[in-house]
């Protein structure tokens, strides 16, 4: 196979390009099974430190952009990715083996992402804008003039996911926050599609050359996350991370940005099993469309997704017998998908295997097996509710197409199995409308799992919006009070600053008197434009 002579496999540090003479490894084309022509090179220690420094020099100056110099900005990133769509999608199906609509799609999503970010900064209003004005007259002592908003954090590490090449990584969701909010950042490629990261990251930096903002607003190293990563986080420059990935790679970085000398928040995407929970009701009126639903949504994206529903709780009955007895099949039949990575697929194989072994499991079906290299079977398993709830190892997540069926005596049985779980992404109630209004219990404690909870619907394909939450308690998210996904992304990235007594010239524009930006403030406890 040629090489693609536009590769050069090396990092961008600002504007310059990383040097040749450190690691160097190939993308690997899952499903072709062999490792594509082009070398990538690790950066230098030296490169991430100046990508970080660079950063840091950045940022009082994209802190002082206006939301409309943001918006700008974030729109012409917008249009050059549109623009390069078949070039990104030809080489990320190539590292991925992600179909090309799937691949079309994610990008039209990272497009998406850029305009909602620009159009929320434009607006302005997103900062929270707070005014209480002075009261000299107050007694015992006079009421001082505070004014609160938003403000950047300062440099951003965004590390890539393997799962998605476009909306989570160069350009997506994480760094398209952290340029909204003002930040700088410095990205760290996964090595699984190092081409694709390289595409992306000369859009960005062609678009902050075109818009005319400093050097040192973006950065990309290449090479692995134990060595350049780590080093970033670690950079006393450094003010926050954003991290899709693996349970264990995200309480990496967490620890270790705990215990710098200046400690900085980490906002990881982790893992999830995504319960969803199936009664009587919807069971006995529309099982059959809960099954079909349930293995579309589980071997979607051969279940590479960080929503896949891992878990499905339901009372044992005669019905719920057939129910599981429909599911098995339709697993069976599930076609064999290729996942992204071997390293993925093996841990994979390995994660079945295991779990298969589990006091009390039983293998309902696996789907058929050819002998590719990254190929994988969907895998539906069962198990008792007892027995889960005495198995810590069954409540993590399985990244692939498998799913446990928790069988329960009864709903009280089933409460304590949910009470059992840890966070999730989301959780999922299928219920009659008749069984509703006695389930406030289950649904009050589905709330209390997942930041998102959804009604006779499937958790997998995630909208991008405003009134989004995709975080959860912990281990779903490093920090469940916020999300990754959507416009209040944007928080993550920001911290709250008070102006106490300024002259009005001092402040900025969203806090000023005259309200210049004619943005909806809260002013006095009372919200007024
Ligand atoms: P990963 O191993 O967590 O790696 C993601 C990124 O983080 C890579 O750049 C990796 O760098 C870096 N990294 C990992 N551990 C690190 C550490 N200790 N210190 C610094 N950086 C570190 O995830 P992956 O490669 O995407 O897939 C591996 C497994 O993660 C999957 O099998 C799956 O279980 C899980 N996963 C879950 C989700 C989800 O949405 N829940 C998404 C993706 C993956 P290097 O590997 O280059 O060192």
């Amino acid at each position: 196979m040629s090489s693609d002579p536009s590769l050069t496999g090396l990092s961008f540090i600002g504007f310059t390009r990383g040097r040749v003479g450190g690691r160097t490894w190939r993308a690997f084309d899952p499903a072709a099974g062999s490792e594509l022509p082009e070398p990538f090179h690790t950066a230098h220690a030296d490169e991430v430190d100046r990508a970080a420094e660079l950063a840091a020099a950045a940022a009082p100056a994209l802190a002082a952009l206006s939301g409309k110099a943001k918006a700008a900005f974030l729109r012409a990133l917008a249009d050059r990715v549109a623009a390069a769509t078949p070039a990104l999608a030809a080489r990320a199906m190539r590292e991925t083996a992600l179909p090309e609509a799937r691949c079309q799609g994610e990008i039209g999503r990272t497009v998406g992402q850029l305009r909602l970010f620009a159009a929320l900064v434009e607006k302005g209003e997103w900062v929270d804008a707070r005014i209480e004005h002075a009261d000299p007259e107050r007694k015992p002592v006079p009421k001082p003039d505070h004014r609160s908003m938003c403000r950047p954090l300062g440099p951003v590490a965004v590390f890539c996911a393997s799962n998605f090449p476009f909306a989570y990584s160069v350009a997506g969701g994480d760094t398209a926050s952290a340029f909204a909010a003002g930040c700088p950042v410095v990205v760290v490629a996964h090595q699984a599609h190092p081409g694709t990261a390289e595409i992306m990251a000369g859009l960005v930096v062609s678009a902050v050359r075109e818009v005319g903002l400093p050097e040192g607003t973006f950065s990309m190293v290449q090479g692995d996350g134990r060595d350049v990563g780590q080093r970033l986080v670690k950079h006393p420059t450094l003010s926050a991370v954003g991290f899709t990935g693996s349970r264990a790679g995200g309480r990496a970085l967490m620890d270790l940005a705990a215990a710098r000398p200046l400690p900085i928040p980490v906002y990881a995407e982790m893992s999830s099993v995504n319960p969803v929970v199936l009664l009587e009701g919807a069971l006995a009126s529309r099982g059959e469309a809960v099954a079909s639903g349930m293995v579309g949504s589980c071997t979607l994206g051969v279940g590479q997704f960080c929503t896949q529903p891992g878990v499905l709780l339901l009372v044992r009955s005669a019905a719920a017998e057939a129910f599981i007895a429909k599911l098995a099949s339709l697993f069976a039949a599930a076609p064999e998908g290729v996942m992204l990575t071997p390293g993925i697929r093996r841990a994979y194989a390995a994660a079945v295997a295991a779990r298969s072994a589990r006091k009390g499991v039983r293998v309902l079906a696996t789907g058929p097996s050819s002998d590719r290299s990254c190929g994988a079977q969907a895998a539906l398993l069962q198990v008792s509710a007892s027995d889960f709830i005495a198995d810590g190892t069954l409540h993590e997540e399985v990244f692939g197409p498998c799913s446990l069926v928790v069988v329960c005596d009864n709903l009280a049985q089933l409460h304590r199995a949910l009470e059992s779980m840890e966070g999730s992404l989301t959780a999922t109630l299928h219920a009659s409308d008749a069984e509703l209004p006695q389930q406030q219990a289950l649904l009050a404690r589905l709330s209390e799992l997942a930041g998102r909870v959804i009604l006779n619907g499937f958790p997998t394909g995630v909208e991008v919006s405003h009134a989004i939450v995709h975080g959860g308690p912990y281990p779903s998210l490093s920090d469940g009070r916020t999300t990754s996904v959507g416009s209040n992304a944007i928080y993550r990235f920001t911290r709250l600053v008070c102006y106490q007594g300024f002259a009005d010239a001092a402040l900025p524009d969203e806090l000023k008197e005259s309200n210049p930006l004619g943005i909806a403030r809260l002013v006095d406890g009372v919200r007024r434009v």
